[in-house]
């Protein structure tokens, strides 16, 4: 059956705009859009308004004066907030209403308005840390959304899975103490932004409650396929989230060029059923995306529209024969490493 699958757009997240030969540029969005430019497949997906994001929800992520650092670059044409994260007069907005728009699909989704949704929004975000822009990230916008989840709408437990090649590293930091949100990110290392080590496990009462796979490149679709649904999977049952928010990043496409793994479109959507499989076990099939990275215009493209179709129950990807293609070698590291790392937090790993 057809899932009512939400999306955010905005034109305004085009008013973003980077320096010349910046892989994060608007022509990213506008790839994405274009997949909407048919009416067949604009009149499957229920469009969700985006909003810009209200002061309180902000600084529970972000420092009063990050908050102000950024509202001031809506005065100038471009400021360099990082070497690589530049500023136009028209991020700022861009990017409270990437927050606001993203809390508008959690909250849609959690009200069962929706079953499930992905705001393709940019700046992007994961990589913003409460005090300062990083990564061309202004403000951490799934951090903003899994604060709202928890604060606003009394979850208390969320899973946040970040897919995108680089680790998450803001994400992280915001809630590495706190054991309400599991996060999982599997990344390339040694790649930017440095951390993400598979003992970076969690701090004080949120021990355990950060899993890393900071992996070498190479790996592909059947490798991801069975990290998620043979490692993923287990631990996400046992912790038994409300909601999945998923950092959707898709520089692990094999065409990307800032990312070295060898994802395709089929993979990102395999990873969505298994997500799905997980989120119908636990909490009614909520899963609330937000696009990340992602660099080569068509596979970003393609990507997407695997997702959503598989979102919207268009697709029905098969994980399991996906897995087949796996490397042992490559899984075998993965799990090892991720297994002894975590082993004392979770009972699900001690048997394996
Ligand atoms: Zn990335």
């Amino acid at each position: 059956m057809r899932r009512r699958t939400g999306i955010v757009m905005d034109p305004w997240y085009l008013e973003h705009r980077t320096i010349e030969g910046h892989p994060e540029s608007p022509r990213r969005l506008e790839a994405v859009y274009s997949l909407f430019d048919e009416p067949e497949t604009k009149a499957r997906f229920h469009f969700v308004p985006s909003k810009a994001v209200d002061k309180d929800a902000l600084a529970r992520i972000h420092s009063p004066e990050h908050i102000h650092r950024m509202a001031r670059t809506a005065d100038c044409e471009l400021s360099m907030l990082t070497p690589d994260t530049p500023a136009s007069a028209g991020s700022y907005r861009a990017a409270l209403l990437a927050a606001g728009g993203f809390m508008e699909t959690v909250s849609r989704v959690a009200s069962g308005m929706l079953d499930n949704a992905m705001a393709l929004v940019r700046p992007p975000g994961h990589h913003a840390e409460r005090n300062r822009a990083m990564g061309f990230c202004l403000f951490n916008t799934i951090a903003i959304g899994a604060a709202f989840a928890r604060m606003e709408l009394g979850m208390e437990r969320i899973l946040i899975v970040d897919w995108d090649v680089h680790h998450g590293n803001g994400t992280q930091h915001a809630f590495e103490a706190d054991p309400a949100y599991l996060y999982f990110s599997i990344h390339q290392y040694p790649l930017f932004p440095g951390t993400g080590l598979f003992q970076e496990t969690g701090v004080g009462k949120g021990e355990g409650f950060t899993m890393n796979l900071p992996l070498p490149s190479g790996y592909s679709d059947g490798d991801y396929a069975v990290i998620f649904d043979k490692l993923l999977r287990l631990v996400a049952l046992e912790f038994q989230p409300q909601i999945i928010l998923v950092s959707a990043g898709f520089d692990t496409h094999f065409a990307d060029p800032l990312g070295g793994m060898r994802m395709t479109s089929a993979g990102y959507a395999a990873l969505t059923r298994i997500l799905m499989e997980i989120a119908d076990t636990c909490c009614n099939g909520r899963i609330a995306m937000v696009l990340e990275g992602g660099y080569h215009l068509g596979a970003l493209k393609e990507s997407v529209r695997a997702v959503l179709r598989e979102l919207n129950e268009e697709t029905a990807s098969d994980p399991v024969s996906m897995a087949q293609e796996a490397d042992p070698k490559r899984l075998g590291y993965a799990f090892s490493r991720c297994i002894h790392a975590h082993r004392p937090f979770w009972k699900c790993l001690e048997a394996l």
